[in-house]
């Protein structure tokens, strides 16, 4: 095992990974968000109003709450769980959502863009930018809209332009290419809000910073509770955000850490979204890293049973965490998240995510091998919204 990149370069890649492979009239925009970025990561001011609108707004510091049944967790093995849950509007993203349309205001930007596959990541924008009066509009393939009839419409009643993209198969991938396409026409006034730690330099970067407060919180909760490290990481991998903001600030010590990627139905293409686990390094979504492409380079469909992971790429840090070995990688299956899902309700009485779901399925498949240790896993979101798929399974 190499030691893990910690930053990427100047260029945006961690080690071999990342970059910025995008239309070059793009670029000077890029830079302009690199420079603002790198600008309020260590300004006192702004992290101290973003900590406000986090404590005040989104409910932070979220708790961290120990298991006491699922898999034998509470007798067998320490199971804490980072509970991003609770934070307002249920998951991770308005983290960074928030991160993002703050930096957005002061940049003098008046105008927020953002594309969404499932609605989560629109619904988190929406709502920042409704705090903060600034106009939005999501791009999203009809597809998705069919499918996604919920969060269209709490977008809408946010105040934010569901813009319906019927290019392609009408999904992610053609929302994504909208919403470059109104980046390239509105440049100077618009602020293109990123979903999870991916896209061109610097978005997996400031999205994994924006993020780390989960870790950061969660360490410094861990050991005042067990006046020591956790042994072992777990989250669920979709683009990566909560697993990166959960495992980034860990890099300095010894402890293990492990994604968990959708296994959806079966190791074919188009069954999937383990872009770690069965993809190859390509170029998507503006970076190099794993992704699930043909062997023409164009990028297959991913699938699983839970919108977040359903991401045919992953965040080029990841990329370079598989390469040096720092985070190991797995998948599971679009049934074991279910059945995760009924037992750790019923056990603990908390709904999860079916995303979150993933990680609580490998622990419980892991759970003989875990006996004595104390695992500290990110609990992304709260399952609500996953209420029709659950009943659909139920058939
Ligand atoms: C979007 C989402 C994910 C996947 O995104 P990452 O960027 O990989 O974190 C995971 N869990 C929930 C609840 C989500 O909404």
């Amino acid at each position: 095992m190499t030691s893990p990149v910690r930053e990427p370069d100047a260029r945006g890649f961690f080690g071999t990974f990342g970059g910025r492979y995008m239309p070059e009239v793009l670029m000077p925009a890029l830079e302009e968000l690199g420079k603002a970025f790198e600008e309020v990561r260590g300004n006192a001011a702004f992290q101290g109003e973003l900590r406000t609108v986090m404590e005040e707004y989104s409910g932070r510091p979220t708790p961290l709450t120990a298991c006491r049944r699922y898999a034998g967790a509470g007798e067998d093995f320490v199971l804490e769980l980072k509970r991003e849950d609770l934070n307002h509007t249920g998951a991770h993203k308005i983290n960074n959502t928030l991160g993002q349309v703050m930096l957005a205001v002061r940049m003098g930007k008046t105008r927020i863009i953002a594309e969404t596959g499932a609605g989560q990541h629109g619904v988190a924008t929406a709502t920042a930018a409704a705090l903060f009066g600034l106009p939005c509009v999501v791009y999203m393939g009809v597809e998705d809209i069919r499918r996604q009839a919920l969060n269209v419409e709490r977008m809408k009643l946010l105040g934010a332009e569901v813009f319906p993209v019927d290019q392609g198969a009408g999904t992610l991938k053609d929302a994504v290419n909208e919403a470059m396409r109104d980046w390239v026409r509105n440049v100077g006034g618009t602020f293109y809000v990123l979903g999870s730690a991916v896209g061109p330099h610097p978005y997996p970067v400031m999205v994994r910073t924006f993020q780390s407060v989960i870790g950061i919180e969660a360490r410094e909760q861990f050991t005042q509770r067990h006046g020591t490290l956790p042994d072992l990481l777990v989250a669920c991998v979709g683009g990566g955000s909560n697993a990166a903001g959960l495992f980034h600030p860990f890099l300095d010590t010894s402890v293990q850490m492990v994604g968990i990627e959708a296994g959806g139905t079966g190791d074919d293409p188009g069954r999937h979204g383990s872009s770690l686990g069965l993809g190859s390094p390509g170029i998507f979504h503006g970076s190099l890293s794993y992704v699930l492409q043909n062997d023409d380079g164009q990028i297959v469909t991913a699938h699983s049973v839970s919108a977040g992971l359903d991401y045919p790429g992953v965040g080029p840090e990841h990329s370079q965490w598989k390469e040096s070995g720092s985070v190991a990688y797995y998948r599971v299956s679009d049934g074991e998240a279910l059945e995760a899902t009924r037992g750790f309700t019923r056990d603990e009485g908390i709904l999860p995510a079916l995303e979150a779901a993933h990680a609580l399925a490998w622990i419980f498949r892991e759970r003989e091998g875990l006996a004595g240790k104390k695992v500290l896993m990110c609990l992304s979101g709260r399952g609500d919204k996953d209420m029709e798929t659950l009943l659909e399974g139920r058939v």
